[in-house]
C-alpha cells in the first residue's frame, strides 16, 4: 500500500513513518497539507491517506472533504484522522468530513497497525466491487456504462481528443456459431475476440453481445485503420478449436476520427455507421467515416486503401 502522512510536528511525523515502515509500506511524509494534497493529485495509486486534525495551512479536514470527492474518481482510497487527545468534537467532523477512521492521541503502535490491516481489507474490497461493476464477466473488457465513463474522459482532455479514433467492430454471423455449436462455443469465441483486441488497446468495451468498441488515443486515421485491420486479420487467422470442431470467424469494423465538439455517442454512431458500411458490403473489411476536412485528406485515402486491401 501507498500511504500519506500529513503531519506539521517534526517528531511525531518521524514517529508515525517508523511505525508504519515496519510493515514495510511505501510512506510519503509531508508537514504541510497544501504539498500533501498536491502530492496525492498527481499520485493515482494512493491508497491511504493518514492525516493530523491538527495542522496549519490547508487544514486536516480540508484533506478529509477533498479525499472523498476524489475517491468518486479514484476507487480505493480510504483516510485516517488522527486527532489531539479527547477531541471529540473535531473526530465527529472528520468522519462527516469524509474521513473513513480516526486514531486518538496518543497513538499506539498496535492500534494503528490494526486499523491499516481495516483499511487495506477495505480497499481490496472497494476494488473488487469497482472490478465487478466496470468490467464485463466474460471477457473481463469494460463493461458498456464504465467504457463509456473512461472514452467521456479520455475526450474531455483538449490535449489527447484531436488524436483520438474510435473504433467499432462486430462478429461476424455470430448467431451461426451459436446455432451451430452452442451457446459456450459462442462463448469461447467471444473471448477469444476480446483477447485478440486487448493486444491492440488498453481502452475496450463489449457493448453488447458481440460487439465491441476501442478508443485509441494519439493515433493517425491511417494508425486507426491499421489497428483494426490487424485485428481484422488476427481473428480471420485464428480458428477456435472446440470439442474437435474448427470454428473459423470474421469480423467486421468501423474507424472514425474525433471531430470537434463530439461526445462518445456522437464519436461511436460515426465508427457505427462505418461498421454497418462493413456489414453491407459484405463483411470481414474495415471501413472508416470520412472525416472533418481538418483531418489530413492523404491520410484517410490511405486508410480507406486498407478497407480496399481487406476487401480483396
Ligand atoms: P451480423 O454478421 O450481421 O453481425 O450477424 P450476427 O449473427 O453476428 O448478429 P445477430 O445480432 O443476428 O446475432 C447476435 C447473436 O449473439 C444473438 C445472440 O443470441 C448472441 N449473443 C449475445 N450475447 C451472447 C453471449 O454472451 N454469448 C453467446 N454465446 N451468444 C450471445
Ligand atoms: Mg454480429
Ligand atoms: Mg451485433
Amino acid at each position: 500500500m501507498k500511504i500519506v502522512l500529513v503531519e506539521a510536528k517534526g517528531a511525531e511525523r518521524s514517529a508515525i513513518r517508523s511505525m508504519l515502515e515496519k510493515r514495510q509500506e511505501t510512506v510519503y511524509a509531508f508537514s504541510k497539507g497544501q504539498d500533501a494534497w498536491s502530492f496525492i493529485e498527481q499520485t493515482p495509486d494512493i491508497n491511504i491517506i493518514i492525516v493530523s486534525l491538527n495542522d496549519e495551512g490547508m487544514s486536516g479536514l480540508e484533506i478529509c472533504w477533498n479525499a472523498r470527492i476524489l475517491a468518486e474518481q479514484r476507487k480505493g482510497m480510504y483516510v485516517i484522522a488522527i486527532s489531539g487527545e479527547d477531541n471529540d468534537d473535531m473526530l465527529v467532523e472528520a468522519l462527516d468530513s469524509g474521513a473513513d477512521d480516526y486514531l486518538q492521541r496518543p497513538l499506539q503502535e498496535e492500534i494503528l497497525l490494526a486499523r491499516l490491516r481495516v483499511a487495506e481489507r477495505m480497499i481490496v474490497l472497494q476494488q473488487q466491487l469497482v472490478q465487478l461493476a466496470n468490467h464485463d464477466s466474460l471477457t473481463e473488457l469494460l463493461n458498456r456504462r464504465a467504457f463509456f465513463e473512461h472514452a467521456d474522459l479520455e475526450l474531455s482532455d483538449p490535449e489527447k481528443s484531436p488524436s483520438i479514433h474510435a473504433i467499432m467492430f462486430d462478429i461476424d454471423h455470430f448467431k451461426r456459431v451459436n446455432d451451430s455449436f452452442g451457446h459456450d462455443a459462442g462463448d469461447q469465441v467471444i473471448r477469444t475476440v476480446a483477447k485478440i483486441a486487448q493486444a491492440e488497446g488498453d481502452l475496450i468495451g463489449r457493448l453488447g453481445g458481440e460487439e465491441f468498441a476501442m478508443i485509441l488515443s494519439d493515433q493517425s486515421m491511417l494508425g486507426a485503420a491499421r489497428s483494426a485491420e490487424r485485428m481484422r486479420e488476427t481473428i480471420e487467422n485464428t480458428p477456435i478449436l472446440i470439442n474437435g470442431h474448427r470454428i473459423e470467424i470474421t469480423s467486421s469494423f468501423g474507424v472514425a476520427s474525433y471531430q470537434d465538439g463530439d461526445s462518445v455517442d456522437a464519436l461511436l454512431k460515426r465508427a457505427d455507421i462505418a461498421l454497418y458500411r462493413s456489414k453491407n458490403e459484405g463483411r470481414n473489411r474495415v471501413s472508416v467515416d470520412r472525416p472533418h476536412k481538418s483531418v489530413i485528406e492523404d491520410d484517410y485515402k490511405a486508410a480507406c486503401n486498407i478497407r480496399q486491401k481487406s476487401r480483396a
